[in-house]
């Protein structure tokens, strides 16, 4: 493990001269171009243990614009499998989207990245205002020379503000292999919710975009780790995003540099008229390429007297992931908030089995059912009327060999559109098993109906011909246009 931290540092240090420390900047005495002056931590001996972390990670992963109505719908009756089929169910009964707000009035998202001491410093300027801000640590940054150690991480989580990851090293993503890609993503978070005790869903990519820190295959790696993902590199230009709607893939921010303080303070304004988002961040305090004490002052004052609330990354952009509980990770005993319905005596089973294949987890649904019955789980998500979407998801069968017609299958049923399955939309996974053959991807893209806004998402066992067991993981539901990255 060391030696794969020294050969990062290396990395990092020969970037010093490259465009990357261009497209993010460091102060002159130390910056995000200098090599990591301290030994990466371990997050295994501190603080909370890493199960509870990861709970409320899960349970932190669900998209304030999902609507789960678990509880509320009765198992179907016996016999009949009317939620997946194409005749209309009467058990489920569309909430009201209440998530949405009316007010209309937009916030702010303040960002800081790498650990100067300089967000200690913002953090005690926001706290003076009941202001929320969001700062992402680089483990591998900490206790140096003008960085911030754990005792003002603490401070910043004590005090209502969001801890977010920006990799372990500050490795240029696309610059190294995926196993070491996984560590700069899974070190940072572990360590920094063993030392919080709260779950960390935010990432910043290092160096941002425009010098190719970031693809798809690190998408892949990222967007199942985190819940939503923040571009480095955006000089000049006016970040502004939808209050209201899906968090985007990237999510872009304004760097304040110090020369563009007027801009600054116009997005601000935007705000207050309008339901947006401006997204800022920076690095550090009173150098040349970064705001000054009193510029930042300045804005902060400007949105409090606009009535613009500073809110933390993940109160402002939700989340990518529009299904709760996809890799069945936050589950005890149950699914949950995917709700079972069963007939028989046919059984859901958490089970500790992960697809591997790169993928994050440890735990997978296991549906049985004996010949003549049914287990399925479904959620309700909402959807945009006339998008295109992909469904995904792991399967495998685990016993079972002889299958019936339809047997195992994941599929999408509209609920406002005759609670029919939505053509297209089911990929079926049992007359392709054989028994206990290895986890294999599944996936569908369909269009929902002009008029539908929310679907149930199911994951089925049905009606095998001598019963059955089917293993399910990674299910992933999202537009089409972001890429299929579950
Ligand atoms: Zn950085």
């Amino acid at each position: 493990m060391l030696s794969i931290f020294s050969t990062l540092r290396s990395a990092i240090g020969a970037e010093a001269h490259s465009p990357d420390a261009l497209v993010e900047p460091a102060g002159p005495a130390s910056g995000c171009s200098s090599a990591p002056t301290s030994k990466p931590q371990s997050g295994q001996t501190l603080g909370t243990p890493v199960a509870s972390a990861r709970e409320r990670d899960a349970g932190a992963s669900v998209n304030r614009r999902t609507l789960l109505r678990v509880g509320s719908v009765a198992a179907a009756g016996a016999g009949g499998l009317s939620l997946f089929s194409s005749s209309p169910a009467q058990a489920v009964t569309p909430a009201s989207p209440a998530s949405r707000s009316s007010s209309g009035r937009g916030a702010v998202m303040l960002s800081m990245d790498d650990g100067y001491l300089a967000m200690d410093v913002v953090r005690k300027l926001l706290d003076a205002r009941g202001q929320k801000g969001t700062f992402f640590i680089t483990p591998g940054l900490l206790n140096g020379s003008s960085k911030i150690n754990e005792t003002h991480i603490l401070a910043m989580v004590a005090n209502g503000h969001e801890v977010g990851a920006h990799s372990q090293t500050h490795a240029n993503m696309t610059a190294i292999a995926q196993p070491q890609r996984i560590i700069e993503l899974e070190q940072p978070k572990s360590y920094l919710e063993n030392l919080t005790g709260t779950a960390v869903t935010s990432f910043a990519y290092p160096f941002g975009t425009a010098s190719g820190g970031r693809n798809l295959t690190t998408d892949l790696d990222l967007y199942l780790r985190y819940d939503r993902a923040f571009d480095t590199a955006q000089y000049n230009q006016t970040a502004l995003h939808s209050r209201y709607a899906q968090a985007p893939t990237l999510i872009r921010r304004t760097c304040i540099d110090g020369t563009n303080h007027q801009q600054c303070l116009s997005m601000i304004r935007e705000a207050s008229v309008r339901p947006v988002v401006a997204s800022f961040f920076f690095h550090n305090l009173d150098t040349s390429i970064n705001p000054s004490i009193a510029q930042l002052t300045e804005m902060l004052d400007l949105a409090q007297s606009l009535g613009v609330e500073l809110i933390t990354a993940s109160d402002a952009f939700g989340s990518h992931r529009m299904v709760a509980n996809a890799g069945f990770e936050n589950s005890g005993t149950d699914a949950y908030p995917w709700r079972w319905f069963k007939s028989g005596s046919a059984q859901l089973e958490i089970v500790t089995e992960n697809p591997q294949m790169g993928l994050p987890g440890q735990r997978s649904l296991h549906l049985s059912a004996p010949v003549s019955t049914y287990s399925t789980v479904a959620q309700a998500v909402e959807v945009t009327p006339g998008t295109t979407y992909t469904y995904s998801f792991r399967a495998r069968a685990v016993s079972g060999s002889t299958w019936g017609a339809k047997s195992s299958y994941g599929n999408v049923v509209a609920l406002d559109y005759g609670q029919a399955t939505i053509a297209g939309s089911e990929v079926r996974t049992g007359s392709i098993m054989a028994e206990n053959v290895a986890w294999a991807k599944y996936s569908v893209d369909f269009t929902v109906p002009a008029t539908s806004t929310t679907v149930l998402l199911g994951l089925v066992l049905d009606w095998p011909a001598a019963g059955g067991r089917v293993a399910f993981d990674h299910v992933w539901f999202a537009p089409k246009a972001m890429a299929d990255l579950g």
